[in-house]
């Protein structure tokens, strides 16, 4: 591991000197690990756990979620468990307890991609170093992207969270020097193009705050399904969160987003708007979860998440709407 400063800040304030090389620090679950490894090499670490932004609260605009809240206390909280089920289920799916009990919401939503060669110095990556090539996409690809890639790099996007908040229409708060300004999670991420080192639209120094989620329309059911190589303790292969309202055995509005399948947490509207009206039955689940193929572009390992992707949709749907 390279030296590096450490700072730890109380108050916003205190934030302005940070060095532009510098990085925050929250639960450390990730960022150390990539520290250790030499793919991230911050001069400063700046640990932001002690600024008040903690909590979790729901009002009749929705859920109020603090970007340094663990991911196990969010998932264990009552009006996340029995109002925005997709989030709860998202994350007890993430990770492992310990992890979990360190891990918060704003450093899930900004950890890396687990792609092998990000993690290998040795290798060149065009995401750790711009121009330097992407040996993923003629080498081990199995687990990457299907949606959303580039030459420069089909990475995806590791977080389960991210997914269920992109299907609820989530919005972050983020602070900056002299601002603060709302991005809704679905305009967040970005897609690779030629500059994969980039990956949102935070701006240096720029701090995640909160996260705030609109209540589900009345009657709605959130769900999500993650498929993956162990039953714990692993990224998905393919996952998928939704939102189903229904009036009786027809769809009133369906939502869905996809996860292990895209450079971003990937939003099917194409997906939804075909079952709005449908009676929810494996005929229009089959036509609506085959658009979900649209654009997709097949790798040498991972062609399978094609149809996987699709099934999982189904899968999503099926449970919330009692047909399994
Ligand atoms: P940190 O490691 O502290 O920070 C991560 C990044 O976010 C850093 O760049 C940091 O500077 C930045 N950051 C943190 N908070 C803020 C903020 N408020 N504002 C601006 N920048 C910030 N995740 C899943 O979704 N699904 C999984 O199945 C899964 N499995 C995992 C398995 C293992 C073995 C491990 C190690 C991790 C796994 N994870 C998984 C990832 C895990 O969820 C993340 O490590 C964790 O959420 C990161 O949170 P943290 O607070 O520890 O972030
Ligand atoms: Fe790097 Fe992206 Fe290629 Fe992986 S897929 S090697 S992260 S450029």
């Amino acid at each position: 591991m390279r030296p590096f400063r450490f700072t730890a800040v109380t108050s916003f304030e205190q934030l302005g000197q940070r060095s532009p090389q510098s990085s925050y620090l929250a639960g450390g679950t990730t960022l150390v690990d990539l520290m250790k490894l030499e793919v991230m090499t911050p001069d400063e670490l700046i640990a932001i756990d002690q600024l008040p932004l903690r909590g979790v609260g729901e009002d009749a605009d929705g859920l109020r979620i603090g970007a340094l809240e663990t991911m196990s206390a969010v998932a264990a909280h009552p009006a996340v468990v029995s109002g925005y089920e997709a989030i709860s289920q998202a994350l007890l799916q993430s990770a492992s307890p310990q992890l979990r009990n360190m891990a918060t919401i704003g450093g899930n939503l900004l950890q890396r991609t687990r792609c092998s060669y990000f993690r290998d110095t040795n290798s060149a990556c065009n995401k750790r170093v711009p121009r330097s090539g992407c040996p993923a996409i003629n080498g081990e690809n199995r687990m990457l992207a299907i949606l959303g890639t580039s030459s420069s790099c089909i990475a995806t996007n590791p977080s389960d969270l991210a997914v269920a908040l992109v299907a609820l229409d989530a919005r972050v708060h983020l602070r900056g020097q002299g601002r603060t300004r709302t991005v809704a999670l679905r305009d967040f991420y970005l897609e690779p193009g030629d500059r994969p080192d980039r990956e949102n639209v935070l701006e240096p120094g720029e701090l995640i705050t909160e996260v705030t989620v609109p209540r589900p329309p009345v009657g709605a059911k959130t769900g999500y399904v993650k498929v993956r190589d162990r039953a714990s303790y692993e990224f998905a292969l393919t996952s998928a969160a939704v939102v189903l309202s229904m009036d009786g055995d027809r769809v009133r509005k369906a939502e869905v987003a996809v996860g292990g399948v895209g450079t971003r947490p990937w939003l099917l509207p194409n997906v939804g708007a075909a079952l709005n009206g449908r009676t929810l039955d494996r005929p229009s689940l089959e036509a609506a979860a085959a658009l979900a193929a649209n654009g997709a572009k097949r790798y040498s390992d991972n062609g399978f998440k094609v149809e996987l992707m699709q099934r999982t949709v189904i899968r999503a749907f099926s449970q919330l709407g009692g047909l399994v």
